[in-house]
């Protein structure tokens, strides 16, 4: 499911004392079936961007565009639930929305919600414990008896269930140990590797956007500064440095970078070793 950004600016409490410029003036083009990374800092509008994709917020001003859907600040109704349906989100921390009594149940929640029959959802909720690499009998137990890297795969799981075209992904490593970052971001990848998933990554790691993404848009203070290739955005220093960001010191040379994006690069963009 292509999605598109045509102007788009957004503001929290428009029009009153607290007026906040969220977004200004957006232009993006994120191709059906591709892995974009957002980067940027805290506050830097990556969050507020996301939201417009599942209709939780919409444009002050502008088109977002997802499919064949458009979502402007007048849409209301028909095209927010259809784009809720084809758009799943994993929250930063999406245990903490666990809540019924076994884990197969939680999982379920969403497909049901969208209309899909009983024994279809049951039959993807153990699918995707096999996939999602948890223990077959964690079907029955209660999500708040697992460890914590278990619930988040249950919580995953949930967002997965509902088979959706876009996957959006805020911090989904948060709070995680690397060992746990990487296996999580590693399920990510094969999802949208074998199931076409549209996956747009907000993220603090640069090697994530690096290593993952195919496409990565730069945000600050609110405006879309940067985008295109991992290697065209992120070993331009000179650049990312007036957004006050950088690449991890581990990635000095084209040598690293290049283990990094898992591919040679068709041009000097770091150093090469002495
Ligand atoms: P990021 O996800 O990059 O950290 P956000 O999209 O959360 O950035 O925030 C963008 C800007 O909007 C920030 O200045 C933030 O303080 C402001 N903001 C975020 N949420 C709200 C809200 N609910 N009400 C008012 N301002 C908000």
């Amino acid at each position: 499911m292509d999605i598109s950004f045509q102007r788009v600016s957004f503001a929290y409490a428009p029009n009153t004392p607290f007026e906040k410029k969220a977004l200004h003036n957006i232009e993006a083009e994120i191709p059906s079936g591709s892995y974009t990374a957002v980067i940027g800092h805290t506050g830097s509008g990556k969050s507020t961007l996301l939201l417009h994709l599942n209709g939780l917020l919409k444009p002050t001003d502008g088109t977002v565009r997802i499919g064949d859907t458009l979502i402007t600040s007048e849409t209301k109704g028909k095209a927010l639930r259809d784009v809720r349906r084809n758009v799943g989100i994993v929250f930063q921390f999406p245990e903490h929305q666990l809540f019924e009594e076994t884990v197969e149940k939680d999982i379920m929640f969403g497909p049901l919600n969208f209309g899909i029959p009983a024994e279809e959802a049951r039959a993807r909720a153990h699918e995707l414990i096999e996939m999602l690499g948890l223990p077959a009998d964690v079907a029955d137990k209660s999500p708040f008896e697992l460890s914590g890297g278990q619930m988040r795969r249950v919580a995953i799981a949930g967002v997965l269930a509902f088979k959706p075209s876009v996957l959006i992904l805020d911090e989904p490593t948060a709070g995680l140990d690397p060992q746990g970052r990487r296996e999580i971001m590693d399920l990510f990848d094969r999802f949208h590797r074998e199931e076409g998933l549209t996956t747009i990554l907000v993220t603090h790691s640069m090697e994530d956007a690096a290593r993952y993404a195919e496409h990565v848009i730069v945000m600050h203070e609110g405006h879309a500064v940067l985008s295109g290739s991992p290697e065209s955005v992120l070993t331009n220093a000179e650049e990312l440095a007036r957004y006050r960001l950088e690449l991890p010191r581990t990635v000095r040379f084209q040598r690293d970078f290049e283990r990094l994006v898992g591919r040679e690069l068709p041009y000097a963009a770091l150093t090469e070793e002495q």
